[in-house]
């Protein structure tokens, strides 16, 4: 986004409102957060109440953008600093917020990102991929590499030229990441791994597999897998510089990061400004 155009928008709180109110509201019709009918009555505080179920609500009811207690004009400063990559802290320092406040606000960013990659998860990727499973938490002695104890196991697929698609897994036996695999990659896709045996398989699973040995050549012609090993070294740095991330946070952050990459050509801030405005979705 221009950076005029920003600063036009957290001009106000009014301003950066009406800018968030353009997401939650198709041209300006709204409707019961609970039942979607559209007869409402107005209430004293600003409110609305549904004529049909009694359910009271305002303009962000029920939305992720209500979670937390930031202004309009606070989340849009808090959007653009997340969009730069500040630290929470340092954030917390910028916007004049506590740190908890900021980092619950940043927690409903991660969800609704979590949430839109699994609405996306059914979309299939393809023509050449690269297959790769990495740990995360180096810190500790001990094994390395695979295997190894007390670390985060992450696996990845990206397709060359497009979308990665990576999580945190149980573990890498041939059942989890083969499960992953053929859910996620389209039949007669290339599939680059290297020579660990629990990719073996996929050649029976309808996919041309190409194996490359690291020991031996780096790379042999188009059988690399340097992009899903570049997005890992970038992944495992960030979390360096982030640290401190609990174990059990740690899928929603790795969802962040694949959320970057795959919008990398994209203008973030507008993409999570509308993912905040959507409403949460219901648990059961
Ligand atoms: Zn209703």
């Amino acid at each position: 986004m221009d950076l005029s155009i920003y600063e036009r928008l957290i001009k106000s709180e009014t301003s950066a409102r009406k800018y968030l109110l353009g997401f939650c509201w198709k041209n300006q019709q709204r409707f019961c957060p609970r039942c979607r009918s559209r007869k409402f009555y107005r209430l004293k505080d600003g409110r609305r109440r549904c004529a049909r179920c009694g359910y009271p609500f305002h303009d962000f009811t029920g939305r992720w953008i209500n979670r937390g207690a930031l202004r309009p004009d606070q989340w849009l400063r808090l959007i653009k600093l997340f969009e730069l990559e500040l630290s929470a802290r340092k954030m917390a320092v910028q916007l004049k917020l506590s740190y908890a406040t900021v980092y619950k606000a940043l927690t409903t960013i991660r969800q609704s990102i979590w949430v839109h990659a699994q609405q996306d998860a059914g979309s299939l990727l393809g023509g050449e991929v690269e297959v790769d499973e990495t740990y995360f938490g180096g810190r500790r002695k001990g094994k390395r590499g695979r295997g190894a104890a007390g670390k985060v196991p992450g696996f990845g697929i990206l397709e060359r030229q497009g979308q990665v698609s990576v999580e945190v897994v149980p573990n890498v036996q041939a059942n989890t990441v083969l499960g992953l695999a053929i859910t996620k990659v389209r039949r007669g896709s290339i599939v680059y791994t290297d020579r660990y045996r629990i990719y073996d398989a996929l050649m029976f699973c309808g996919y041309r597999h190409l194996k490359i040995d690291h020991g031996k050549h780096f790379s042999r012609g188009r059988v690399y897998i340097n992009g899903l090993e570049g997005f890992w070294s970038w992944a495992k740095e960030w979390v360096i510089k982030h640290h401190g991330i609990s174990a059990h946070r740690f899928p929603l952050y790795l969802k962040e990061l694949e959320f970057r990459y795959n919008h990398r050509d994209q203008d973030i801030f507008t993409i999570i400004a509308q993912y905040l405005c959507d409403f949460v979705p219901n648990r059961d």
